[in-house]
Formats: C-alpha cells, sequence, structure tokens
C-alpha cells in the first residue's frame, strides 16, 4: 500500500532523506553533517552582484528563457578557462533552475518511455525518481568501496539494447570518487560502442583535493557531440539556496533539455544569474582558495572520524565522507543514522537511500564537511561519545 494519490512513477520516493534529516536536526538541536550545503556563504562580491541586480532591477522580471546572456557567456567562458572547450553561448549553454532541473530536464527530454539510463550508484537522489518520471527504467552499476573505482564489465553487462544513457556524476555524491582519464576513456568506448548519450552531473567540479584533476567527460575524443554536462552556482560559489545551474553541450542536445525545462521552471533565480556571472569570471586564485579550505576541512574530519573509529573512505573532492560503521558493531546505516542525533547529537546520511543494491549500501553513511572547523570539530567531539556506548543500532 503506498501512497493513495501518487502515480506509480513516484511510488516509493516519499520524502527526501536530505528533507528528513535536516528536520531532524533542528527538532534535536543536532550538528547537521547530512545535507550538504555550506554554513558560510560564499565570496562578498557575488552576493553584492546579486544586491546590485535587484536593485538596479536585472532580473526582477522573467529572464529570458535559455538564461541571461552574461551568465551564459561567463558559462561559455568558463568552459574554456578550464577545459578548453569551445562552447557557443547563445545555442550551447541553458540556464536552469539549479542543477536539480538541468538533471531532471535532460532526463525529461533524453529518455523515452522504457528506454534505459545507466547511473553508477551509490546515486544522487533525483536521478532514480527523474528517470521514473521519464517513464524510463534504471540500470545501476555498483561502486564498492574502498576506491569505488568504475568495474567495466558490470558497465558492459548493463547496457541492453533499451539502453539510451549514462548518467555519470564525478565529482561523486555520495563517496567524493573522481573518476579518472582512464575509467572516463572506459565510459566513453562504452558510449560510443552503443551510441549512447551522456548526461554528466558536474556540480562538484572545482571541489577536488590532492592534486587530483576534475576532466569533463565531454573533454574526451568523440564525448562533446553526444554529452549534456551540468553545473551549479550553488557548489561553485557556496550560494545553495540560489539555485542556479547550468547544462552545456552540442546545440541539438541542449535545444532538448531547453524544451522539456521551459515547462518545467520556465525560468528562475533573475537576479541570482547576474551574479552567478561575476562569480564564474573570479580570478583563480578564488577557485584555489576554495578548494583548499575545504581540503583542510576533509583533513580534519576525515581524521575525526578515524579517531573515533570509523572506516573512512578518503574522498578525492565534494562536500563528502563516507564511512562505515561496522567497527561500532552495526551494520543498519539508516538506523544508526535515525538514532545519531539522540545518542550524540550529529546528523548524518544513510547510503543505503541511493543503492538498489541495498547490502551493498547497508554499512555506510555520509557525513558533510562542508561546515566552519569547530563545528567539525565539536561534531567530533560528540561522535566519540559513541566509543564508551556499547553497540546499538
Ligand atoms: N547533483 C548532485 C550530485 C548534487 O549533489 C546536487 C546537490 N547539491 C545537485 C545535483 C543539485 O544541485 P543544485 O543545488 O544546483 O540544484
Ligand atoms: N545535494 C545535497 C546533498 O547531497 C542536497 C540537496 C537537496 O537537499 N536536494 O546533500
Amino acid at each position: 500500500m503506498g501512497e493513495p494519490y501518487l502515480t506509480s512513477k513516484l511510488q516509493g520516493f516519499g520524502t527526501t532523506i536530505f528533507a528528513e534529516m535536516s528536520a531532524l536536526a533542528v527538532a534535536t538541536k543536532a550538528i547537521n553533517l547530512g545535507q550538504g550545503f555550506p554554513d558560510t556563504d560564499g565570496p562578498d562580491v557575488v552576493r553584492q552582484a546579486a544586491l546590485d541586480a535587484i536593485t538596479d532591477g536585472r532580473g526582477n522580471q522573467y529572464p529570458p528563457g535559455p538564461g541571461v546572456p552574461e551568465l551564459r557567456v561567463a558559462v561559455a567562458s568558463h568552459q574554456h578557462r578550464f577545459y578548453g572547450l569551445e562552447v557557443d553561448p547563445d545555442t550551447q549553454v541553458l540556464v536552469t533552475c539549479g542543477a536539480t532541473e538541468a538533471v531532471a530536464a535532460a532526463l525529461l527530454a533524453l529518455l523515452d518511455t522504457g528506454d534505459e539510463a545507466i547511473a553508477f550508484e551509490p546515486y544522487y537522489d533525483s536521478y532514480a525518481a527523474c528517470i521514473s518520471m521519464a517513464g524510463a527504467v534504471r540500470r545501476p552499476v555498483t561502486l564498492r568501496p574502498p576506491d569505488f573505482a568504475l568495474d567495466v564489465d558490470a558497465l558492459r553487462a548493463a547496457v541492453t539494447p533499451r539502453t539510451r544513457l549514462i548518467l555519470l556524476n564525478s565529482p561523486h555524491n555520495p563517496t567524493g570518487k573522481v573518476f579518472d582519464r582512464e575509467e572516463l576513456t572506459a565510459i566513453a568506448q562504452v558510449a560510443q560502442e552503443h551510441d549512447l548519450l551522456v548526461v554528466a552531473d558536474e556540480v562538484y567540479e572545482h571541489l577536488t583535493f590532492d592534486g587530483v584533476e576534475h576532466i569533463p567527460v565531454a573533454t574526451l575524443p568523440g564525448m562533446w557531440e553526444r554529452t549534456v554536462t551540468i553545473g551549479s552556482a550553488g557548489k561553485s560559489f557556496s550560494f545553495t539556496g540560489w539555485k542556479v545551474g547550468w547544462a552545456t553541450g552540442p546545440a541539438p542536445l541542449v535545444a532538448a533539455v531547453r524544451t522539456a525545462k521551459q515547462f518545467l521552471t520556465y525560468v528562475a533565480s533573475g537576479p541570482f544569474q547576474y551574479a552567478a556571472a561575476v562569480g564564474l569570471a573570479l580570478p583563480d586564485e578564488y577557485f584555489v582558495e576554495f578548494r583548499e579550505d575545504l581540503q583542510r576541512k576533509r583533513d580534519c574530519l576525515a581524521a575525526g572520524l578515524e579517531r573515533v573509529g570509523f572506516e573512512v573512505f578518503r574522498p578525492q573532492g565534494t562536500y563528502f565522507i563516507t564511512a562505515d560503521i561496522s567497527s561500532f558493531g552495526a551494520d543498519d546505516g539508516m538506523a544508526f543514522c535515525r538514532a545519531l542525533p539522540d545518542r550524540c547529537g550529529v546528523v548524518a546520511i544513510p547510503n543505503v537511500v541511493f543503492y538498489d543494491d541495498v547490502d551493498a549500501g547497508r554499512p555506510l553513511v555520509r557525513f558533510a564537511f562542508c561546515k566552519r572547523m569547530r563545528v567539525l570539530e565539536e561534531a567530533v567531539d560528540r561522535l566519540a561519545g559513541l566509543r564508551h556506548e556499547g553497540s546499538a543500532p
């Protein structure tokens, strides 16, 4: 018995884990290392650009459907500056209401009823829901710890005559894995052999650590023409509430995504589009410092979780650390996360919700480290209490 009024396409999707866990954090006054949002805002100059746009009356009324020209030009310049891609701002860029809408519009535009979409699990929660809303079927390919490496044989085995596209997320939420060139080359080969499209969710493109390079799959030979690449101002400039995202790719693919996007929000976030354009034009130092700051936070939380006794899978990118709870005598991450606020005043996300193979995800939990250092330290102090309890959920 599902929800009585809900279409079969959305049965079982319920409330997102992020909403559930953020509500739990508020109710229990716990430290929220669940939902991935920074607890400090992004650069002043970007914030000021939004205030100026509102004051000057730019974007207060519906912006153009594909996005304001300033932002489309800025996205194209950014793709050229960082990746050497030549992108036409008029036909190859689409501004969206966050990356969430770009993902939804891409999947609704590109998948027909009964088509199959391959996604690497654990996968971001909106992927499964959007594939289902498109009337399509997801085919998961599991990434396994400790390094969540691509299993090329499993990828090949997941391809069927109904496969339409591969949904790739790198840097990868929730594991923090960054797909390397060899893995991307294997994905590109499979895509080209079977004439598949690729939807590349690269919202964490600037958040890689230890000198690890983010490689957009669209830069690989033969891939630009079959790839829609997605970015997010929320992630790159730490204003997750503004909901400015974008999709880039060859004109026919972007046109298809635009057709679906028109009937979702039509347009969104007018003044914030101007501000995102200012963000994308920030000098290289901004991106370097941003990454270094986050790397320090990753190091702090990773070391803290290890001290407390978690097995930590050190992320190469994103906001997130995945850890295994087995060392606490527990194996049910969902029960563990639901009990954690009461046990020690910290909220985390159970990775199992991102898996079809629930056994693979059961003992894994995700902690966000995009928080102030003292908040992370306090969270680790609280989690240390787990060591002194017996085993529990
Ligand atoms: N993709 C991934 C992998 C994400 O983690 C998120 C959420 N932050 C999004 C897409 C959505 O991004 P936005 O907030 O720009 O909609
Ligand atoms: N992307 C964020 C995360 O993974 C959550 C965004 C949301 O709540 N939809 O934590």
